[in-house]
């Protein structure tokens, strides 16, 4: 068994991007900069802003944060992003999910200009991503992408099955698997909370990857012998070991699951640090204007 190490990866991809950003300045340009919109005080999101801004420093970009209270309007909202949209200093911006409920996500992440939209949520990337134009790439399954390709995993012909089908993880990443690239070139098969045979499924799965946030669902007589495990999920269960009280927990049944692996992906360390570098690279490519 190979653990997929994506802390690793994650830390030679922001070196990378480093390297091009130097080669940017050095060449008179200025750096990529990235906004993120931040509301309210949730410790999760908290955590996840932190940490794009950090690796926004350690990629060389320069990085901003508008803060909103929770009990911010949709318009003020709207006013916001209709300012970053209308920046030409701003090359891409998040607004971190979730929000407070009497806001529209959907009309949020609409109002995002596309082609600043460097979390590849708005329906253009999303749509151009289907039918393999350029676009931005949904921040998670292009990580993933990345894992595969960096461990060169074989993914023409193989059986994938992909547990959960949410607009950021499950979706885009069965269309991505499926295009005719690499890694790609898979038979895609998506489980959901009405399938009724996920455990065959699994069973014949060469890779298997778990987006639904439920801690230890995959079990080790759900994996055959030499399959690709990918753990997407993190919840957070309370924990008197950790200063925070709480750890992340994954989708996979890691001690017992992971001795019949051929790769596995542990969590945390696997696919959360390539999803933050994904968007490094989404912002990257916004800042060069390479896709639009
Ligand atoms: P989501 O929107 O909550 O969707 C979960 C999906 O799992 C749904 O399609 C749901 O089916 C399915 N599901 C739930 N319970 C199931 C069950 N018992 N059997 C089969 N399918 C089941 O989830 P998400 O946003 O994709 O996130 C999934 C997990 O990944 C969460 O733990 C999240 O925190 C984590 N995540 C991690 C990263 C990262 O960077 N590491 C990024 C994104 C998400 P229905 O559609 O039928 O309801």
């Amino acid at each position: 068994m190979q653990l997929i190490d994506g802390k690793a990866v994650a830390e030679q991809v922001k070196q990378e991007i480093a390297a091009e950003v130097a080669q940017m300045t050095a060449q008179g340009k200025r750096a990529p900069h990235l906004a993120a919109i931040l509301v309210g005080h949730d410790g999760g999101s908290e955590t996840y802003v932190a940490n794009k801004i950090k690796a926004c420093a350690v990629c060389g970009f320069k990085s901003s944060l508008i803060r909103f209270e929770e009990t911010v309007s949709e318009a003020e909202l709207l006013a916001a992003i209709d300012r970053l949209n209308r920046d030409d200093e701003v090359d891409g911006f998040i607004v971190q999910l979730p929000l407070p409920k009497h806001i529209d996500e959907q009309k949020i992440v609409e109002a995002i200009d596309y082609r600043k939209d460097v979390d590849g949520f708005h329906p253009v990337n999303v749509g151009r991503a289907c039918i393999g134009l350029p676009s931005f790439l949904s921040a998670t399954p292009a990580g993933i992408l990345e894992l595969l390709r960096r461990y060169k995993i074989e993914t023409a012909g193989k059986h994938v099955v992909i547990i959960g089908r949410s607009n950021i993880v499950g979706k885009p990443l069965a269309n991505l698997l499926m295009r005719k690239d690499y890694p790609g070139n898979a038979t895609v098969t998506v489980v959901h909370s009405y399938s009724t045979d996920i455990k065959e499924q699994c069973l014949s799965a060469d890779i298997i990857v778990c987006a639904l946030g439920r801690p230890h669902f995959l079990k080790e007589d759900m994996v055959k012998p030499g399959a690709t495990v990918i753990d997407v999920g993190t919840t957070r269960v309370p924990s008197t070991q950790t200063k925070s009280g709480f750890k992340l927990t994954g989708d996979v049944d890691f001690d017992a699951v992971a001795p019949k692996c051929a790769y596995i992906t542990p969590v945390p360390g696997g696919v959360g640090p390539m999803t933050i570098v994904s968007l490094m690279k989404n912002t990257l490519l916004a800042g060069a204007k390479a896709i639009y």
